[in-house]
């Protein structure tokens, strides 16, 4: 008897389990479509998103099979998607559903839920390189969970980047001490690929230019890579012109400039165009033809095998109570400069406006600028979280959260990160070339022109003091802030005072 194959969004793998199960002329795969409806949602977001699924519905039925597709425009009776699929299931008499477990936590637990009513197969998925219970069983009896000891045991499992003997290449795990230049001198940023408009495209961008203008960015123009085809020629042009700068440059900003040497694969392979270890490995083979540095194939590499991994394991190890944590009990609103841009602070400016032209913005701008701003003004941790899931094309719910919550806004109390990611205008002068294009001064700590960052960090570490008192990776800057002299600490603490004001009447 036939089956009902489902593919979400993000399973845009022809080597996907559920796919590998399909019988060719036999099996139906039924494609979901789906959109959220939240106006956070970035148009470029959901055009990609369903630009992606069409191709691949495309591509399955040149491979031969029954697809069928669930398309957002089809009129909705029911309130969840996977609702929707009992009365097709029914009337093809198929004899069971098999599925690839979802990337999210909700949606499997809908599925677990469908389970009691059709039968339903739930296969792993083995796109990632830590299973669930391979991740559980690493945590197990570990008092604190670091991604570098994690990434050791990856790096010796997929046997990446090691000599010989099993030891690392160049005698070290990491290189982080080498890939943090600011970005000084004359740099050169190769253009980027840009992709044809296909059919599909067009039928897609006019289908949200009609249904969701209304959301948040800019929808044209429209360049990404659609298809497992063109994000293959995505990497090859990272590996070949980007990557070898990557390592130095990877912590760096600069104004006008989106993209610098990242590798902007991350939306390709969270929807399932690119596969993790195939990235990995085309990285280890141009750093053994001698095209690219060490210290940027292990960086690049680290990211993937490490961070990418990590925080998948830690998003299935700690839900469903992740999502409810608020460490530092972060609740004020969000400002309207998430969403307009408009704001004196150079930096999140541009962060803002990359975001909304790109729906990208690389890592330290994720991190340093939008987080650390949010983490020092202890924004709602669930607007921050709303925002990262709905302005990025990579977002999904279980690599946004532990990176919001837990990286940016230590608001799982350090499950991800050791230490709060908090950083003054210093770090931003020091790493950007930002600062001379704004009208607050990074070197000053008090007064109207001083860079709001400032003060906003030194108040952070004394309102959480008592919280960080056991941190020894705060250790001295608890105890520099202890050295202020009275009238200082007061003086920082009033400066603070006036910003959360300007913040509250949107003035800043
Ligand atoms: C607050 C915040 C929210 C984030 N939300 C997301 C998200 O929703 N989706 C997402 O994919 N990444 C997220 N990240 C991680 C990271 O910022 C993006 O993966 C990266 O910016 C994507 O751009 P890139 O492909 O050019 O990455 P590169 O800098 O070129 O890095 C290479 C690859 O490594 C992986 N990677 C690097 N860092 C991480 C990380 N911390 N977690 C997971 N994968 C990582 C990505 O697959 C990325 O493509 C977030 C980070 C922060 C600080
Ligand atoms: S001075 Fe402060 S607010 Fe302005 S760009 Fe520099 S760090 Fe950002």
């Amino acid at each position: 008897m036939k089956n009902l194959i489902l593919l979400f969004k993000d399973q845009l793998s022809l080597s996907l389990t559920a796919l590998k199960r399909a019988r060719p002329g036999i099996d139906t795969v039924l494609c979901l479509e789906s959109v959220e409806s939240a106006p956070a949602h970035h148009q470029k977001k959901i055009a990609f998103a369903l630009a992606c699924m069409r191709h691949f519905a495309c591509t399955l039925r040149e491979e031969g099979f029954n697809v069928k597709e669930l398309s957002v425009t089809h009129q909705r009776k029911y309130p969840s998607l996977l609702e929707e699929i009992i009365p097709l299931f029914e009337e093809g008499n198929y004899q069971k559903i098999i599925v690839t477990e979802p990337s999210e936590w909700k949606t499997l637990e809908e599925i677990k839920k469908l389970q009691t009513q059709i039968p339903i197969e739930l296969l792993e998925d083995d796109r990632f390189l830590a299973s669930k219970s391979d991740f559980r069983r690493w945590a197990h009896n570990k008092k604190q969970l670091r991604m570098e000891y994690f990434y050791r045991e990856m790096r010796q499992r997929y046997r990446i980047l090691l000599d010989d003997e099993g030891k690392p290449e160049g005698g070290k795990w990491n290189f982080d001490q080498e890939n943090r230049k600011p970005p000084k001198g004359q740099l050169h940023f190769p253009k980027r690929l840009a992709h044809r408009a296909s059919p599909i495209l067009k039928e897609v961008l006019a289908l949200v230019e009609h249904e969701y203008s209304t959301h948040f960015g800019t929808l044209r123009p429209f360049y990404y890579a659609l298809t497992r085809e063109e994000a293959l020629l995505e990497l090859e042009d990272f590996i070949e012109n980007i990557l070898p700068h990557f390592g130095d440059y990877q912590d760096a900003m600069v104004a006008g400039e989106p993209y610098l040497y990242h590798s902007l694969l991350s939306s390709y392979l969270n929807i399932g165009l690119l596969l993790p270890l195939e990235v990995c490995q085309r990285a280890q083979d141009a750093y053994y033809q001698g095209k690219i540095p060490l210290n940027a194939a292990e960086g690049f590499i680290r990211q993937i095998l490490g961070w990418r991994e990590f925080i998948r394991g830690i998003y299935w190890l700690e839900m469903p109570n992740y999502g409810k944590l608020n460490f530092l009990k972060a609740t004020n609103k969000l400002p309207s400069f998430y969403w307009t841009a408009e704001t004196s602070m150079f930096c999140v400016h541009q962060a803002v406006t990359h975001t909304q032209e790109h729906a990208y913005s690389h890592h330290i701008q994720r991190l340093m600028i939008t987080g650390n701003f949010a983490l020092l003004a202890a924004l709602d941790v669930r607007e921050v979280q709303e925002w990262y899931l709905g302005v990025y094309s990579d977002a999904y719910e279980w690599v946004e959260m532990p990176n919001t919550l837990g990286m940016a806004l230590f608001g799982d109390g350090g499950i991800v990160a050791s230490k709060p990611y908090a950083a003054s205008g210093k770090y931003i002068h020091r790493m950007s070339n930002y600062c001379p294009h704004c009208s607050y001064d990074p070197n000053l700590l008090l007064g109207e022109r001083a860079c709001p960052f400032n003060a906003l960090y030194w108040d952070f570490m004394a309102r959480h003091a008592s919280l960080f008192e056991k941190n020894q990776r705060l250790n001295t800057i608890l105890a520099t802030w202890r050295k202020f002299p009275k009238e200082k600490k007061e003086a920082i603490q009033e400066q603070a005072k006036i910003i959360f004001s300007k913040i509250k009447q949107e003035l800043l």
